[in-house]
């Protein structure tokens, strides 16, 4: 695999195609599906771009696996003083991962938007 050097508009579309592999293997190859999801937060990093929270909350944070509800992790509701908290536990390291549920908005969603996948920081 070759992979030339981009900025801008490129690395959010190879992000987003990344992103697409990476989800698409994860119940074939979670071993793929992590490698894919390290590419995404090191093509990030190299061209200085932040991944859209929605994507960063789908990547497990140790093992970098894309996080997918009941086939590499866990999703759990919790209720945390009064706000509803989502957390996901990786079935492949097992690291948990809690972020706060927006409550105007369907967490299921999100991944079907590839327009709103990255964001350049300003
Ligand atoms: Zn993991």
């Amino acid at each position: 695999m070759t992979f030339r050097k981009v900025q801008g508009n490129d690395s959010f579309q190879r992000i987003n195609y990344l992103y697409q592999i990476s989800k698409h293997m994860v119940d074939k190859n979670p071993t793929i599906a992590s490698y894919y999801g390290n590419l995404i937060v090191n093509v990030a990093k190299k061209n200085v771009l932040k991944i859209h929270p929605d994507i960063k909350r789908q990547i497990c944070k140790k093992c970098r696996c894309i996080l997918v509800d009941n086939v590499s992790a866990k999703m759990k509701m919790k209720t945390k003083n009064k706000s509803k908290l989502i957390e996901w536990i990786c079935n492949i390291c097992k690291t948990k991962k809690t972020f706060p549920a927006d409550r105007n908005k369907d967490h299921r969603v999100w991944l079907e938007k590839p327009e709103a996948v990255v964001e350049v920081i300003s």
